[in-house]
């Protein structure tokens, strides 16, 4: 396609979203509650709402109550497979009422992603009514048990083990004002301090046996002291891998040495390392504080997701700064991401290039959830010129009309 027409189709598409439609369709989303592990209400609801908009739509089953919902708009088959990739639980917690006024939907996963599973929704309306001749295929896949700690990512995987999945993917959620092609991996730690015996009066115990809570308050220091050697590694995208501490828990009487301590807390790790890595530095940390002070000291690293690096010169990169830039008149600057997501999940599991178009995940995970229908509408029009720029870049001349 040469560029005037390509620019032409943009324009023309992009001027077809439905800001209403795209806004209502996130509410009715919002309206179905669909917590992590009991997605399935809203899975069909969705599925049906692509089956109108003349998707080829299949659901399936990998988990009860946790469907994945799979949505074709196939072009020519020899192209290449463009997927919209989100998820369509929520976190669990309790919300108010939803609503739909004055420009802002909000109720739970209204910023957390059913504004994603919308706008990708609407983008695939429009190509599909205009009946577009796409030189590949767009795939749209929604899928449960994505939100920590309840799951881990179970759907994706089965979708991905399925072979489902496109040659690039672009997950509706998270940064959109700049497009991520590096991402840190994530790992949540407890360690638990335990000396033998039982809970002791503190005078009969005063120097006779090891006091967790001051043994984990070395733990504190040494992983203080960590973060100072890791802070002298700064990615310029990422800033410094990082040790957090949530929880501290120990003692239970004023007077009583108690017998355990565990802290609970993150790591989190650029593309430099892996967390095979990071596991072993965990547990060297462990062994060497419990040889210092004869007590046994456990780790338990649970693996949340592994860092990503995506080629910057991509075809997929390119694709959404120009989207991105045909749409708001902005550049799109090239970034890292800090927080977890499923393009770690399609980078690691599939070895799919992927990476973020989010609409404005500000109030993701808080108390009153919000989606502005003006942004809503601007993340759209910018799937829609992204999809139709990736088609174009990645064309084969081979092939007529693109
Ligand atoms: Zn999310």
């Amino acid at each position: 396609m040469k560029p005037d027409s390509l620019i032409a189709l943009i324009d023309d598409l992009t001027s077809r979203v439905e800001a209403d439609r795209v806004a209502r369709l996130t509410y009715d989303l919002v309206r179905i509650p669909s917590p992590t592990c009991h997605e399935q209400a809203c899975g069909e609801f969705y599925a049906e709402v692509l089956w109108d908009y003349g998707l080829e739509v299949e659901v399936r089953q990998p988990f009860p109550e946790s469907p994945n919902v799979i949505a074709w708009l196939r072009g020519d088959p020899a192209g290449p497979t463009l997927q919209f990739a989100g998820h369509l639980d929520t976190i669990p917690l309790p919300h108010p009422e939803p609503y739909f006024r004055e420009g802002i939907v909000s109720g739970r996963g209204a910023a957390d992603m059913k504004n994603g599973l919308a706008g990708m929704a609407e983008m695939a309306r429009l190509l599909r009514q205009a009946d577009v001749a796409l030189p590949g295929t767009l795939l749209l896949t929604a899928y449960g048990r994505h939100e920590l700690p309840e799951a881990h990512g179970e759907n994706l995987k089965v979708l991905i083990e399925e072979g489902i999945h496109g040659d690039a993917a672009i997950a509706t959620e998270g940064p959109h004002e700049f497009v991520a092609v590096v991402g840190k991996g994530q790992a949540v730690w407890s360690i638990t301090i335990q000396r033998e015996g039982e809970p002791i009066h503190e005078l009969q115990g005063r120097g006779q046996v090891a006091h967790p809570i001051g043994i984990g308050c070395e733990l504190l220091r040494r992983l203080e002291a960590r973060q100072r050697e890791l802070n002298q590694r700064d990615d310029p995208y990422l800033g410094p891998d990082s040790y957090f501490v949530g929880q501290f828990h120990s003692g239970d009487f004023f007077n009583r040495i108690p017998t355990t301590c565990r802290l609970v807390g993150t790591r989190r790790w650029s593309p430099r390392s892996r967390f095979p890595a990071i596991r072993a530095e965990i547990e060297a940390l462990c062994a060497q504080l419990g040889q210092d002070f004869g007590v046994p000291v456990q780790a338990e690293v649970a693996f949340s997701g592994e860092a990503f690096e995506l080629d910057p010169n991509h075809p997929l990169v390119g694709a959404c700064q120009r989207g991105y830039r045909h749409v708001t008149g902005r550049e799109l600057p090239l970034g890292g991401l800090a927080l977890l997501g499923d393009v770690s999940r399609l980078m690691d599991w599939g070895a799919v290039p992927s990476t973020y178009l989010g609409i404005d995940s500000t109030t993701a995970h808080s108390d009153q959830e919000v989606c502005r229908v003006e942004d809503l509408v601007r993340a759209t029009k910018t799937y829609l010129a992204t999809a139709l720029y990736y088609f174009a870049a990645t064309w084969n001349p081979r092939r007529a009309g693109w």
